[in-house]
């Protein structure tokens, strides 16, 4: 005889996290327009003009999106912190 497992109740609240509000900035410095950050997050990172990155949104893309870009940067262009914490995220040196 079999019996059907179970359910567990469904929890009371369920927790949710807002995602953090970024500051993302591209130092034209060092920036050559490789173009990798506008594909790896194409909603947050554009090249304008002078062929150089900019920030379109810094919330365009999830975090680890924006963090996987600037961690692919082959210049280490791009900084990612937290706007209300100061935290940083990714500190291209
Ligand atoms: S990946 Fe780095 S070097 Fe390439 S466009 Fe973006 S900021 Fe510039």
């Amino acid at each position: 005889m079999s019996s059907s497992p179970a359910l567990a109740p469904a929890p009371a609240a369920v927790a949710t996290k807002t995602a953090p509000r970024l500051q993302v900035a591209v130092d034209h410095h060092r920036c050559v327009g490789s173009t990798l950050c506008t594909l790896i997050a194409p909603h947050t990172f554009a090249l304008n003009e002078a062929g150089q990155s900019v920030v379109l949104d810094p919330a365009g893309d999830s975090l680890a999106a924006i963090l996987n870009a600037a961690e692919q940067c082959p210049m280490m262009a791009i900084g990612v912190r937290d706007l209300d914490s100061g935290e940083v995220y990714f500190d291209p040196g």
